[in-house]
């Protein structure tokens, strides 16, 4: 299987089939499992076998598939799969820091990840220390004998800084910190962040892996020992856990997961395209653009631009005007669904932020995100186009 190509391994890899040889994966909606006799419980509490639950805040066998598919995708030891996204951060962090320990990240960062660093982890006595994440001397000037972890979104959201994976990991790795990816952005279809050096790779499977909008969902991955030393214990008494139901939609969303990433990505870069130089327009951001200030580093590290773009209409009125123009793409705050969607950061997604946070992350009043969707190119060109009269 370790040869199989990634197309190969979304649709197949982690397979496991009941006694009756079901095509597709079976849904396991239970919370738990019985025991032959209290030997067998006894013994299972003691060391569970690979094909042995015991409760599904621990494990089940759907989520179980879900998780060895993405270690296959993502070329990981192991794998965890927890309830959201964010739930995953906030399981990885968690699970390894203590008080004390310090912390290097991006400031570049979704609202949730920047609330779990800014106010939860320093509540518990965690230092961090942020940093312009495209900068590599901020990067070399913060890390520290003691520095614990870095961690970074490799894409970010919504200004698309790309971070350059294996020159911050060389300087982690240097004082032995822990490097910590939350990789959405890049999606599982381009990533190769583990062999550039990531340590731990986190998704929200609520974006690409899903992809058509239904679940809630997120997976650690990283080595054995630190999936099944440092993060189960955490998670699995802590209760971020995967919902079958929910692991089975992503094992089923898995399957068309790189077609639609693929479509996507190439729809995205059409569309940036198109509107370079656009006069309603003050900027254009998109990683596959070579306008784009890391562009070379974008296609180095993925070979693609991604499934995102934003673009600045100058003010929030005129933000609100375009938005409240579209027809086909809705506003609404998901991405890499198969439904092209429009958010504004700066009332949304970034809000709690003072404008001055805004400011210094480019989260201007006119930028809008946009991501695309698997609608016809053509239409989602006319869509904007359109709308874009309305600035
Ligand atoms: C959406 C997102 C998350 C959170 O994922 P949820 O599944 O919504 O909890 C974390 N990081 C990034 C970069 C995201 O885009």
């Amino acid at each position: 299987m370790t040869n199989w190509d990634r197309r190969t391994k979304a649709v197949h890899a982690g397979t496991r089939r009941s006694q009756y040889g079901e095509v597709s994966e079976a849904i396991f909606l239970t919370q738990g499992f019985v025991y032959d006799t209290a030997e067998a419980a006894e013994q299972r509490f003691t060391k569970a076998g690979d094909d042995e639950f015991i409760y599904a805040r621990y494990g089940n066998p759907t989520v179980r598939m879900f998780e060895e598919r993405m270690a296959a995708l993502e070329g990981a030891e192991d794998a965890f799969a927890t309830a959201s996204g964010m739930a995953a951060v906030n399981g990885a962090l968690m699970a390894m820091l203590k008080a004390g320990d310090h912390v290097v990240s991006s400031r570049a960062l979704f609202g949730s990840c920047l609330y779990i660093l800014e106010d939860v982890l320093r509540r518990f006595g965690v230092e961090i220390t942020f940093v312009d994440g495209t900068e590599i001397a901020q990067w070399m000037a913060a890390i520290r004998p003691e520095t614990k972890a870095v961690f970074f979104e490799s894409v970010s959201n919504p200004t698309l800084e790309v971070i350059d994976i294996r020159a911050v990991s060389d300087l982690a790795h240097e004082v032995g910190a822990t490097v910590i990816v939350d990789n959405v952005f890049a999606t599982p279809s381009y990533s190769r962040a583990i062999s550039q050096g990531a340590d731990v790779v986190i998704y929200s499977a609520t974006k690409h892996i899903d992809g058509q909008g239904r679940v809630l969902g997120g997976v650690i991955l990283g080595t054995r020992e630190f999936i099944r030393k440092t993060v189960e214990p955490y998670l699995k008494h802590t209760g971020g856990a995967l919902s079958p139901m929910s692991a089975w939609l992503l094992l089923k969303g898995l399957e068309t997961m790189d077609l639609r990433v693929r479509a996507q990505a190439s729809a995205a870069q059409r569309l940036a395209e198109r509107l370079t130089g656009h006069d309603k327009l003050r900027s254009v951001i998109y990683p596959g653009l070579s306008s784009h200030r890391q562009h070379a580093l974008a296609m180095e590290q993925t070979g693609s631009g991604g499934t995102v773009l934003s673009f600045d209409v100058g003010s929030k009125e005129a933000a609100f005007r375009v938005l409240n123009a579209l027809q086909i793409i809705v506003i609404s705050n998901n991405l890499g669904d198969a439904k092209s969607i429009a958010t504004h950061p700066a009332t949304t997604t970034h809000q709690r932020l003072s404008e001055e946070q805004r400011a210094k992350l480019g989260i201007g009043p006119g930028l809008i995100r946009l991501s695309v969707g698997l609608e016809s190119p053509a239409d989602l060109e006319a869509d904007i186009l359109q709308a874009l009269e309305q600035a």
